[in-house]
């Protein structure tokens, strides 16, 4: 927006104001200071995002900004201006407030010639913008990338060598058996992976708030027989018993049939996956105004603080025996997901060495 020169005492008033009202709608805080470094001008997002109420003119910038960097040490950010001779940004540094909590900042700082009467008179103009949010999901994304690929490829790995195996096989002697295994094996691992990649997918669209939830009447006893009959070869071969116990007298349930499935396989998975010796059991009962279904397993259990984290995003037991089984930490976060989707309640009992019961509390929904 072209201005007129400022000559007037009234138009030099006007213009004042105009941009006080203009830099008190930013959004951004923004600090103007003098060469000295004390504080000319400022906006009210400033006093926000600072935290203070009261006037911060003519105040030395490093008595109202505490920074500090990546390694948690202070930002020498008078030397850092006082040497800025072009228009610089940063993302890495934080703010931090007297009580110890930080924010995550976006700064930028330009020198500049700060007219007003002044002429000549030269400072800097400091723009800061809270980014903590923006940061946390950076983090999160670069901790999905690292999660995923790391887990994908041992698996890829796996199976590839499995693969690579038969073919020198069936080359070299050509014995059947052997190649039948190998290629067993890389099977069981592209079953993994798809797992995965279906663990992925509904989070995805969980997050972006892209699951419908469809309402069907689920017969409860034929739900629970039919999973059991589908994880009895993977139980059987890990040497565990898998009973399934349907309920006859349980009556129709209205929710997700989808999702309940879901739930319940993860559970049932979980308890395979963590489960030495012994059993696991999938049972239902009646509780009002829905049924509640419990996994029970005799495995290795979780401590009181690993079961408090089970639902945690990418969280994974340090126990090695969790560690000897592949994993991504998603299964029981996506599963949490769900659960608030179909409006019910999950619980979980569980004692290291002798087990755990994952439990769920479905309601009947309209
Ligand atoms: P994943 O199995 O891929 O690691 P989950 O989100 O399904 O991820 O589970 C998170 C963690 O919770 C597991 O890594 C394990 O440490 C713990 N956990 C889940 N189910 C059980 C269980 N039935 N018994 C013992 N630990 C379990």
């Amino acid at each position: 927006m072209p201005t007129e020169p400022i000559t007037d005492p009234h138009n030099a008033e006007l213009e004042r104001e105009r941009l006080t009202s203009l830099i008190n709608s930013m959004a951004d805080a923004v600090i103007a200071i003098d060469e000295k470094t004390h504080i000319v001008v400022y906006n009210g997002a400033a006093l926000n995002i600072l935290d203070v109420n009261s006037t911060i003119t003519g105040k030395l910038l490093t008595k109202v900004i505490k920074l500090i960097d990546k390694t948690n040490q202070p930002v020498d950010i008078k030397t850092i201006i006082l040497d800025t001779k072009t228009q610089t940004t940063n993302r890495d540094w934080r703010l931090q407030y007297p009580d110890g909590s930080t924010v995550n900042l976006y700064t930028s700082i330009a020198p500049v010639k700060l007219g007003y009467g002044q002429e000549g008179m030269s400072g800097y103009v400091i723009l800061l913008r809270d980014i903590t949010r923006e940061k946390s999901l950076e983090e999160e994304r670069d901790e999905f990338i690292s999660v995923v690929s790391h887990e994908l490829r041992t698996p890829i790995a796996i199976a590839e060598g499995n693969i690579g195996n038969a073919e020198f096989i069936l080359e070299k002697t050509g014995d059947q058996t052997k190649v039948k295994e190998a290629l067993e094996q890389a099977h069981d691992q592209v079953n993994f992976l798809s797992g995965m990649i279906n663990d992925l997918s509904t989070l995805s669209r969980a997050e972006r708030g892209k699951l419908q939830v469809d309402v069907e009447d689920i017969n409860t006893y034929e739900l629970i027989e039919e999973i059991g009959k589908l994880y009895t070869p993977d139980a059987e071969a890990k040497g565990l018993k898998l009973f399934a116990e349907p309920d006859r007298s349980l009556e129709l349930l209205k929710s997700s049939r989808l999702y309940v499935r879901e739930i319940l396989q993860n559970f049932v998975t979980n308890a395979i996956k963590y489960t030495e010796e012994g059993h696991v059991t999938i049972s239902a009962r009646k509780r009002d105004g829905g049924v509640v279904f419990d996994v029970t397993d005799t495995g290795i259990g979780l401590s009181k603080a690993d079961k408090e984290r089970v639902f945690d995003k990418f969280w994974r037991s340090e126990d090695f025996r969790t560690r000897q089984n592949n994993g991504t930490g998603l299964g029981l976060y996506v599963t949490m997901k769900l659960t608030r989707l179909i409006h019910a309640e999950i619980d979980v009992q569980s004692e290291i060495n002798k087990g755990s019961t994952f439990s769920i509390f479905v309601p009947n929904l309209a």
